[in-house]
């Protein structure tokens, strides 16, 4: 299996600003370095995704063990799926057309495959959205079929600084199914898909200034960059 070109993250990365994709993939040592507030995100939304795991018990976790078991993990994955060896799949992998994903929850219920994504908010953005329809999209065309699509997402009974104190979890998560929103996205993700990669194939970076979008929907971690550009010119 081929290395993929493209991830769920630099997916979301190149729909916010091929320059930005274009960068990551080409000149990766040009990036800022990670705030704290951007690395106590990262630490929130991963301890927050194992307590959600705790919700669908007994399940197997098939997640890479090095950036370099990417593709090794996809195998993984499909041969579970193939010998129907377990019900519930943590961090399943998939690739279709050089696009890979790793889905927080894969659960098969009653027969049939549904996807359940974590999200350390109170809300569901349209950036979540997006990201589910990307995983559709490698997921489906992959082969697997699924029956629904959820997002698992905080209620207000959260608080972040005590996720380490919780038992009782069913009243802290709320699973919303976006089955009826990403389907609809479909032809979107394709046709993004296609211009970020066209992007990745060019010389150099394509020619775009600072503006609104770098902190849309997320602080680009190349803006420590774009300001030196601008400011040589
Ligand atoms: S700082 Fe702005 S223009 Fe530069 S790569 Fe990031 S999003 Fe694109």
């Amino acid at each position: 299996m081929e290395k993929h070109l493209l991830s769920k993250s630099t997916f979301i990365r190149g729909n916010q600003c091929l320059k930005s994709l274009y960068l990551n993939k080409h000149r990766p040592f040009l990036r800022d370095k990670l705030d704290p507030e951007t690395l106590a995100r990262f630490k929130r939304g991963h301890q927050f995704g194992s307590l959600a795991q705790r919700l669908f018990p007994g399940g197997v976790d098939l997640s890479p063990k090095s950036y370099y078991q990417y593709q090794k993990a996809v195998l993984t994955t499909r041969e579970a799926i193939r010998t129907n060896s377990y019900d519930i799949i943590y961090e399943a992998g998939f690739q279709f057309d050089r696009l890979l994903i790793f889905l927080d929850i894969l659960s098969r219920e009653n027969g049939n495959w549904i996807a359940y994504e974590v999200k350390s908010s109170y809300k569901i953005s349209d950036t979540f959205v997006l990201d589910a329809a990307f995983q559709y999209y490698v997921i489906s065309n992959y082969g697997l079929s699924l029956k629904d699509f959820f997002i698992v997402y905080a209620s207000d009974k959260v608080a972040y600084d005590k996720l380490e104190e919780y038992d009782d979890l069913k009243p802290l998560f709320i699973q919303e199914s976006v089955l009826d929103k990403i389907l609809v996205l479909q032809d979107f993700i394709r046709e993004k898909v296609e211009k970020q990669k066209e992007t990745l194939r060019l010389d150099a970076s394509p020619v775009i200034g600072i503006g609104a979008h770098c902190n849309s929907p997320y602080p680009c971690d190349f803006i420590g960059h774009c300001s030196k550009s601008a400011i040589r010119k």
